[in-house]
């Protein structure tokens, strides 16, 4: 059975058991928070678990790194529109020890797309338009300057009103246990 199978087989049941009813909320975040953290699969689960996230709760934005790499990229935007449109008056950006990237070998992830049939010329045409292919795929030296950068840009970006407080935390993939970073209260 392939996976797109095997998850329609499961949905079919999952709706027909009417196991959404636990999950029924509204779009409005009732916590008022936005989140961005890291796509790692470990933190999946755990993060709403270890921050008592459930359904309905938080808005939760991810990405490889829980990194904001442009202040008007789909991540940033996602963050106006929370605050905007779902009134969240919190965000909390949850990095963690152990990120994949963290020191990302972008070399050697720039030899698996050449062994993976991209030429060399497509390469050279996107450095040729101005695209610094690797400088985009590279993530960051430290997670703790990773949450620094991101938490500055939301803080200091144009259309970020008065009010809302930023957060910079670290959770750790084995444990859960969350570090503060940067306390959003302290001005
Ligand atoms: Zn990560």
């Amino acid at each position: 059975m392939s996976k797109l199978e095997e998850i329609l087989e499961f949905n079919k049941n999952f709706v027909e058991n009417k196991e959404y009813e636990k999950y029924e909320t509204s779009k409005n975040p009732k916590k008022k928070m936005v989140i961005l953290s890291c796509m790692d699969t470990r933190l999946t689960d755990l993060l709403p678990r270890a921050l008592n996230i459930k359904n309905g709760d938080a808005k939760l934005i991810k990405n490889a790194g829980a990194a904001i790499m442009h202040p008007f990229g789909s991540i940033m935007r996602s963050i106006i529109v929370a605050v905007y449109e779902f009134n969240a008056d919190e965000v909390f950006v949850v990095g963690h020890s152990g990120c994949g990237m963290c020191n990302l070998n972008t070399e050697g992830l720039l030899q698996k797309v050449k062994d993976r049939g991209i030429s060399e010329e497509t390469l050279n045409t996107l450095a040729n338009g101005g695209i610094d292919v690797k400088g985009w795929l590279h993530g960051f030296d430290s997670v703790e300057k990773s949450i620094e950068d991101s938490v500055n840009m939301i803080k200091n970006h144009p259309l970020m009103p008065e009010g809302v407080a930023i957060h910079g935390l670290i959770i750790d993939p084995a444990t859960g246990k969350l570090d503060v970073h940067i306390n959003g209260y302290e001005k």
